[in-house]
């Protein structure tokens, strides 16, 4: 199972939207998903047609009680399950403070879950964990969890300053407490085809990786996605209705361009996995 956490310590710029859509689009391209969705908003819940609070356990029991991952998931899809939050899960981080482990929660209820291990008939191909706008406790135990953090960015001219606080909160998470942890790629979210700041910010990131990677295992690998999410306004209205943007408006560019990103990333994998063949 490849686990990727999408995260960026700022808000609205895309993480759920992404988490979301990626998720329903590798489920549509035949890989069993499990979404968690780790912010108290649980946005990412609602958007795909979970009501917070209408099943007994979210992810709050997961991680603040001792629920397994399997008895707090709910089917919401072919290939798709979904953790979901409720507004408790704000509680979690004063629940977890002075807890031993604390940070690795998560991963453990990973390690103990058959459905992750590749075994099981019914094993995930991936689980997606949608980040709150923060890099407390929630993060923490996501990051802990996944090997590989996706991050989405929005162009703006501080846009690399975000960029830069979460690599050093990976390569911090990476040197402590999960040496596995690697930033996938940037995926430019909500990109206006044609300014001038969507293509400079695009080729700033990019000549920050080529300058810095080698100094930086934790995102040596990393990519700018050759996918531009463009701003669309059915990729906003789907979340009302409970539909990813495939169910909602499956001709728009929203869909489009979050297929060609699942793709990109299912495609990762694939070169992960020659890369390792061909160094053994
Ligand atoms: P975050 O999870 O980082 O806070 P969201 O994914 O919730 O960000 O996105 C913030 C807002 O922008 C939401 O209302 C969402 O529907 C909207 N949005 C996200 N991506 C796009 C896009 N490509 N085009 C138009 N609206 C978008
Ligand atoms: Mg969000």
């Amino acid at each position: 199972m490849r686990a990727i956490a999408v995260a960026n310590r700022k808000g609205g710029v895309g993480k759920t939207t992404t988490s979301v859509n990626l998720a329903v689009a590798l489920a549509r391209a035949g890989r069993r998903v499990c979404l968690v969705d780790l912010d108290p908003q649980a946005h990412a819940t609602l958007h795909v047609g979970v009501v917070p609070g209408s099943h007994p356990l979210s992810a709050y029991d997961v991680l603040a009680g001792d629920e397994s991952l399997a008895t707090a998931s709910v089917p919401a899809g072919d290939n798709l399950v979904v953790v979901p939050s409720h507004i408790d899960l704000a509680a979690a981080e004063v629940a977890l403070a002075t807890r031993a482990g604390r940070e690795s929660i998560l991963k453990s209820r990973i390690e103990a879950d058959p459905r992750c291990k590749g075994t099981a008939p019914d094993a995930f191909d991936y689980m997606v964990v949608d980040c709150p706008p923060s890099l407390g406790l929630l993060s923490l135990n996501a990051m802990a969890a996944v090997d590989e953090v996706l991050l989405p960015l929005q162009p703006h001219f501080l846009a690399l300053h975000g960029l830069s606080k979460l690599l050093e909160t990976i390569e911090l998470v990476a040197d402590h407490v999960n040496p596995r942890l690697r930033l996938l790629g940037v995926a430019l979210c909500m990109h206006e085809a044609g300014t001038r700041l969507a293509t400079e910010v695009g080729r700033d990131v990019e000549a920050f990786f080529e300058a810095s990677g080698d100094r930086h295992p934790a995102w040596s690998a990393a990519r700018v996605f050759a996918t531009r999410i463009r701003r669309n306004i059915r990729l906003a209205e789907a979340p009302s209705f409970g539909q990813s943007i495939f169910e909602y408006a499956p001709e728009s560019h929203g869909a489009e361009d979050y297929a060609a990103l699942a793709a990109e990333v299912d495609q990762a994998a694939a070169c992960g996995r020659d890369d390792v063949r061909r160094a053994a």
